[in-house]
């Protein structure tokens, strides 16, 4: 194995290997960190997904560190801490505690700060994260449930949870390719400058990067710094050109799960409920027991013949911020959370074989109530977003799809991307 990845998410490690298996990476992911010993098999990439983006820090560092061990149990020669390319994370972290921690473990003096991918829209300029056209903060993003980011300037948002320093690699040096950027790396060094952000305005800057980080020992970033790195392996003739991954046929009923309250997903729940059977789980009702679950799964039993259900708690801010008074953020997110695995759950049992997650928290719920431990990758449905068929005795097709990603008409789309269909 030639590159270790640690995702603070389920669709953010999903969506990263997806960039690896695009680049000829043979790659696997687990859902949490496998036991030691487990063989992943043939893989030049392991991508260990956590759930670690919005629990304590201490937690996170301890989930990353196992991690670590057992990518290099198993013979990493790099490893990439990926988070999410909006730079999900609170004053307290997650981001730069886990970042410093596995610095530590790995002796690593610098890192780079990368969450950016100009093609799905995330750039990085002078330091601030746009969304598109906008400003991190003006995106939405400063709306998002549980890690609202209120600053785009991503130097202030990196020190306000890093004991080291942070310092900028600014787009002019950048563009005046790796070795530049090595310069100014050292540069940096003797400033003791250990995390550096790094201005990106196009996919090109991501490879650039990329070569520029061959040396670290640890790189952070989003999915797009992914772009550069097999090529580092290939120069020195360890990585080879795969097929990208084919995947094997998945039979039976369609379900969509939706607990995203993200922009792209509620357009594509209103895409979805103009033309589908849908049903809507409210934090505030759960609250009071399980019939709404119970209620869901009979709903999706009477429509799934026919055709995909969605089964949805995607609000619109107001509503969100409604619930959240009453119950808490965190109480109405665990509501929801938890009423998703046990509906994905029943799902199952009622012959759903093929099923599109919404939400990346959402993502780690229904997939630790699945049961689901290992995904094999395959092609992409959208940029971010393979189609994906688990590991095990009973495979399902998964398509599991971060808040903010997809085309409005995704959730039905997905569909046709995962090999097999209906009975
Ligand atoms: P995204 O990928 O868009 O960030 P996530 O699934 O990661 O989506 O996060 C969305 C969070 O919002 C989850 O914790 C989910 O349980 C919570 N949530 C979903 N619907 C509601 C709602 N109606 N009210 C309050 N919280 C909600």
């Amino acid at each position: 194995m030639l590159l270790g990845c640690i995702a603070d998410d389920s669709t953010g490690a999903t969506d990263l290997a997806a960039v690896l298996v695009q680049e000829g990476m043979r790659t696997v992911q687990t859902i949490g960190v496998p036991a030691p010993g487990t063989d992943p098999g043939e893989v030049d990439a392991l991508v260990v997904a956590l759930k670690s983006r919005s629990i304590p820090a201490a937690e996170a560092v301890r989930q990353s560190l196992d991690a670590l061990r057992y990518l290099q149990e198993r013979g990493a020669r790099q490893i990439l801490f990926k988070y999410c390319s909006t730079f999900d994370s609170t004053p307290e972290g997650n981001i730069g505690p886990v970042a410093e921690a596995l610095m530590e473990a790995l002796g690593a003096e610098q890192t780079i700060v990368c969450p950016a991918y100009p093609t799905l829209q995330r750039s990085i300029f002078r330091g601030h994260l746009f969304v598109g056209d906008r400003l991190l903060n003006e995106s939405g993003m400063e709306k998002h449930p549980l890690n609202p980011m209120t600053d785009a300037d991503l130097v202030r948002v990196m020190a306000a949870q890093s004991r080291r320093k942070v310092g900028l690699i600014r787009y002019d040096t950048v563009h005046q390719g790796p070795d530049a950027v090595r310069r100014r790396m050292a540069e940096l060094a003797v400033d003791g400058i250990a995390h550096l952000v790094t201005d990106v305005t196009d996919d090109a800057d991501l490879r650039i990067l990329g070569e520029a980080a061959a040396e670290l020992k640890l790189v952070t970033g989003g999915s797009g710094i992914a772009l550069g790195l097999p090529e580092n392996f290939r120069r020195e003739g360890l990585l080879g050109r795969h097929a990208a991954g084919a995947l094997p046929e998945v039979n039976g009923l369609e379900a969509v799960l939706a607990g995203s309250c993200s922009v792209a997903t509620r357009g594509q729940v209103a895409d979805f409920k103009s033309r589908c059977p849908a049903f809507r789980l409210d934090p505030q009702t759960l609250a009071d027991g399980d019939a709404q679950i119970e209620a869901a799964l009979a709903f999706a039993a009477e429509h799934m013949p026919s055709g995909p259900v969605l089964l949805y708690a995607t609000a619109e801010p107001a509503e969100v911020a409604a619930a959240q008074a009453v119950l808490g953020r965190e109480r109405a997110g665990e509501l929801v959370e938890r009423a998703m695995g046990l509906v994905a759950k029943g799902l199952v049992e009622r012959g759903v074989r093929r099923l599109v997650v919404a939400g990346g928290e959402t993502s780690g719920s229904v997939m630790a109530a699945l049961e689901v431990s290992a995904l094999r990758i395959g092609e992409k449905i959208d940029p971010g977003v393979p189609a994906t068929v688990s590991i095990g005795a009973e495979p399902l097709a998964l398509a599991l799809k971060s808040g903010n990603f997809g085309t409005p008409d995704f959730l039905i789309k997905a569909f046709g991307a995962m090999p097999g269909g209906r009975p």
